[in-house]
């Protein structure tokens, strides 16, 4: 069996930032993905990534960034995980430079920063709309240059060489982590291509596998987001929070179906798009909720002149966070005002002439001209929201990336929760994924190379981990892809971007049904490239992940962020003091209430007292401000 200090599992930015780190501080390192290598989540992330790097508004700092993320939070983030966040971006964005990365430049140089939803200050870096892209292949590009270095330390000419410090498993699955007593001890899976079995001893797993969209019919996510780091957390013992708050990005396609739910970037309202009902109404002026009135504008002359002179107007109102946006939109087709296909539209064609269009936005154009018969620079797009990403995740330590419930797991990126409280703004995310994902691969070297004694690998658990991957080829009747349109259907229609107790309820029963129904999964044909197979290993996850989002979104009696109760509408400041806790007691999922930890009064003296007592109880605030 290979050794390996660190197992990363997932190469998007958050693995591959954990494995160079893991890497550079003398561990050996093992990547394991189940997509080509490159082909992860994060080369589809169009926006940006933000960092308050200040190059467009001298004004911005770490202070605004927090300010800004804890806002669109609604201040059920971890308040420790912000301040990180805030403080190391811009580090991390530099850093990217210094591998290779070329972002869009201003005029004179300096890295651009363009405006997203919830950011007071322009402060998204980019590379047009294909930023994800160009941060996969500078990070691509500083493995290979480890690699080298280690090719040329060990003077080996063959792959033995290169891999010695850093090995990429591509299309490997893992489905199980292995334990010895409570510690972590490898990782188990199988090759996608082959079939074969594959086990990996290492005191230190860093999950990095994204997030959970998959569960839901419509998505902007990939094949790959079935929960799986998710899962296997809470297989190996430790928990999930905040699973209830799942994203809906207002803009996703609404047609042709067959592409559905494919992600309109923010970026298009950030350079000036703006949201139309059928009447033709700016209808976002309708929907500013009271605590962001001050900072939105109320005509639309003065949101258009935001755009030429923040200083002397307020920002529009698409540029609200995006649970606002998408539950606007989502009322306003309610209302029998949406587009033909069931969407609003979305124009950026009447405000910026055709060939900025295109080259601030080329993927867009290229996107809608393909998929959808449709030219941007000429009318406008057919827009509604779609499941995009998981706030919810591992409960991490905010310095070490460490679970606190299983010694030797980590986890970073949207696998790990906390960061982004109740909503995440745009651009958070790829900057999380270098914040943390370079913590985790920092404490999990530190944690494998300081260990006396390694725990060993137990054969029980590899025949148990065989025997569970091998059941789909059992007789059982039921097939995955059947069941896999059921699970995304339920939770589409019940646990979506409105919930009412009932349906969540309804949603319950049905996932216990589900459950019952995928342990009699059968698959046909043999283990070599069996997708459905795949698919019958990946419902397993799929379904307890989905079962600790609704069980989480049925007890969370309020509206905040991503949780919108259609019973429970208004945001109650009691459960902002807590968390929903997410662990297995056997086979069953238990939510647990837990306290939120305290937001320390420095970072607490950064908000005006008024906006707090929007979020806090008076106790709060008298006792953490005296
Ligand atoms: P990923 O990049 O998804 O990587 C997950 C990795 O885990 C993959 O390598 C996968 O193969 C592997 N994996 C999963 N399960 C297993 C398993 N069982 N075994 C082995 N390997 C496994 N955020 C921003 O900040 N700015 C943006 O502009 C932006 N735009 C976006 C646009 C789109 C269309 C989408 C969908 C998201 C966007 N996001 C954006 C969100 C952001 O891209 C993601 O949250 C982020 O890329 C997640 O990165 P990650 O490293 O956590 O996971």
């Amino acid at each position: 069996m290979d050794e390996y200090d660190v197992v990363v599992v997932g190469a998007g930015g958050a693995g591959l930032r954990a494995a160079i780190e893991a890497r550079e501080r003398g561990a050996r390192v093992a990547v394991i993905c189940k997509s080509l290598f490159g082909k992860a989540h994060t080369v589809m992330a169009e926006g940006g990534i933000a960092a308050s790097m200040g190059n467009a508004n001298g004004s911005d700092d770490w202070q605004v960034h927090f300010r800004d993320t804890m806002r669109g939070g609604k201040f059920l983030n971890h308040p420790r995980m912000a301040e990180l966040h805030a403080k190391e971006a811009p580090d991390r964005v530099w850093e990217l430079e210094t591998w290779g990365a070329l972002f869009d430049r201003t005029a004179d140089g300096r890295i651009s920063q363009r405006n997203f939803g919830g950011h007071e200050y322009p402060r998204l870096a980019h590379v047009g709309d294909r930023t994800g892209l160009e941060l996969i292949r500078t990070l691509q590009q500083k493995v290979v240059a480890l690699q080298q270095a280690d090719h040329r330390a060990t003077g080996r000419k063959d792959p033995a060489g290169y891999e010695s410090g850093l090995r990429i498993f591509q299309e490997y699955t893992v489905t199980r982590i292995l334990k010895e007593g409570d510690r972590v001890s490898g990782v188990f899976g199988y090759v996608r291509e082959s079939g074969e079995f594959f086990a990996i001893a290492a005191p230190a797993v860093v999950l990095a596998t994204g997030g959970i969209g998959k569960s839901f019919k419509v998505t902007s996510n990939s094949w790959e987001y079935t929960g799986d780091g998710h899962a296997l957390a809470l297989l190996a013992g430790a928990r999930l929070l905040n699973m209830e708050f799942v994203q809906f990005h207002p803009t996703g396609m609404v047609w042709p179906p067959s592409v559905k739910g494919i992600l309109v970037t923010e970026s298009v309202r950030g350079d000036g798009g703006v949201l139309r009902n059928s009447d033709g109404r700016r209808f976002m002026f309708d929907y500013v909720p009271d605590v962001f009135r001050p900072q939105y504008a109320e005509t639309e002359e003065e949101a258009d002149g935001w755009y030429a002179d923040p200083a002397a107007n307020r920002r529009p109102p698409e540029l609200l966070p995006r649970d606002e946006v998408a539950r606007a939109i989502n009322s306003e087709v309610k209302a029998g005002r949406g587009t033909p296909h069931g969407g609003v539209y979305l124009d950026v064609s009447s405000r910026l002439p055709a060939e900025e269009i295109i080259r601030r936005l080329p993927s867009m154009h290229h996107q809608f001209r393909e998929l959808a018969d449709v030219d941007i620079t000429k009318e406008p797009m057919e827009v509604g929201p779609t499941c995009h990403y998981v706030m919810g995740g591992v409960e991490v330590d905010p310095d070490t990336a460490a679970s606190p419930a299983v010694p030797g797991l980590f986890a970073a990126g949207e696998v790990a929760g906390g960061m982004h409280g109740a909503n995440r703004l745009g651009g958070n995310s790829l900057s999380d994924l270098l914040v943390f994902g370079r913590r985790a691969g920092l404490h999990a070297a530190a944690y494998a190379t300081g260990l006396t004694e390694r725990p060993a690998v137990a054969e029980e658990q590899l025949a148990a981990a065989r025997a569970e991957a091998l059941a789909p080829f059992g007789d059982g009747g039921e097939h995955p892809y059947a069941l896999h349109q059921e699970l995304q259907q339920t939770m589409n229609d019940l646990v979506g971007i409105i919930r009412r107790a009932g349906e969540v309820k309804q949603a319950l029963e049905r996932l216990a049904e589900l459950r019952d129904r995928a342990a009699r999964v059968g698959v046909e044909g043999h283990r070599q490239f069996n997708p459905g197979w795949h698919l019958a290993l990946d419902l397993r996850n799929m379904l307890l992940v989905s079962e600790c989002v609704a069980r989480a979104a049925l007890l969370r009696r309020e509206s905040r962020g991503g949780h919108t109760r259609e019973d429970w509408p208004a945001m109650d400041r009691d459960w902002r003091r807590s968390n929903l806790v997410c662990g297995l007691s056997g086979e069953s999922v238990e939510v647990v209430r837990q306290p939120l930890p305290a937001l320390r009064p420095d970072l607490l003296a950064l908000f005006d007292r008024t906006e707090l007592a929007k979020y806090f109880t008076p106790e709060e605030l008298t006792d953490e401000h005296a």
